[in-house]
């Protein structure tokens, strides 16, 4: 009998908003999969890493349950299920192992555009038609009011317009949906994005080897993401001012330029976003040929 190496099992959402970004993710740590609509679960073929493509919602009780090792899901989706296991005594721990840089929305109250809002008392004993209750309640009940809820998996935006509740709380992120139904966002419950979590219990060595492997690839794509690489030909005695300009920095380097007295090459990772403002004050300083390009892979 041959016993199989264990295999890092991760949930991910199989169609949707967070699919794409975790799918391409995955793929940037160097993950080799093949992932095709009908197979649930995709086998990567250069790590012992298996990917479990599943419902969004069912992401943080396959965790929790310990039948996935891992998962990439939205911290909404996460935290209402925590508080609904928490009221049926149900396990519901796990470890937030990283906050990924994607996913960002906001849990928000709406309501129709006509409605005179005056600030959270005045929604008290309205009803809401949202699909995340839990979260919605926590954030009534922090604030001393009552609000009633009627359950949606979807199109919650058409709840006030059809008689079924007085406003909505759903996700936004940029209010185009709201606005083309008629609705006002009027309150900001929850922040969210896509976090990788990961089951309470010990992974066991063999398993953890491969998670300690997976991690830093991902904090290195994260990074990178965030970063860009610059390059510019600096007055050398101004190098003081334009290292000051560069945001987030680190050292930068400093290069001479054949045939040049008066110029120097710079190049420095800026970690933080790079505005054309700057890029014009560098101007200004007397740079030139001033280049930013992004960066694909960070590590260390
Ligand atoms: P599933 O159908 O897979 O159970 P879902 O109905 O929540 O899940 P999506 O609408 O694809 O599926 O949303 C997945 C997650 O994407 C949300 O839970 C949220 O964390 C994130 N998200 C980011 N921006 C938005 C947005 N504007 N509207 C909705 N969700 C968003």
């Amino acid at each position: 009998m041959t016993i199989s190496a264990p295999r890092l099992r991760i949930a991910m959402q199989k169609s949707g908003r967070l699919s794409d970004d975790t799918q391409a993710l995955l793929k940037r740590c160097g993950l080799k999969l093949n992932v095709t609509d009908r197979r649930l679960l995709a086998h990567v073929s250069n790590l012992p890493i298996d990917i479990m493509r599943v419902r969004s919602s069912d992401i943080p009780g396959l965790v929790m349950d310990g039948v996935c090792d891992l998962g990439i899901v939205g911290d909404n989706t996460l935290e209402e299920e925590e508080l609904s296991r928490a009221l049926i005594g149900s396990k519901n721990d796990y470890i937030k192992t990283t906050p990924l840089n994607f996913g960002e929305c906001r849990f928000s109250i709406a309501m129709p555009e006509e409605f005179e809002y005056t600030g959270l008392a005045c929604l008290d004993g309205l009803r809401f038609a949202t699909t995340y209750p839990q979260l919605l309640k926590r954030f009534a009940k922090e604030n001393g009011i009552n609000v009633e809820f009627c359950l949606l998996k979807g199109s919650v935006e058409v709840a006030p317009r059809v008689g079924l509740a007085d406003g909505i709380c759903d996700l936004v992120s940029t209010g185009a949906t709201l606005e083309a139904n008629g609705l006002k966002e009027v309150a900001e419950v929850f922040r969210s994005k896509a976090s990788l979590i990961q089951r309470a219990e010990p992974l066991g060595d063999e398993k953890q080897d491969i998670l300690n492997t997976l991690l830093p690839r991902i904090q290195g794509v994260m990074k990178a993401k965030e970063s860009k690489y610059i390059m510019l030909h600096a007055p050398k005695d101004k190098i003081s001012e334009v290292s000051a300009l560069m945001p987030g920095k680190e050292t930068p380097t400093i290069l001479p330029l054949a045939g040049r007295e008066d110029l120097v090459a710079v190049h420095v990772v800026a970690t933080e976003t790079f505005f054309w403002e700057t890029m014009e004050k560098l101007k200004a300083l007397g740079c030139n040929s001033i280049l930013v390009m992004p960066i694909e892979k960070m590590m260390g």
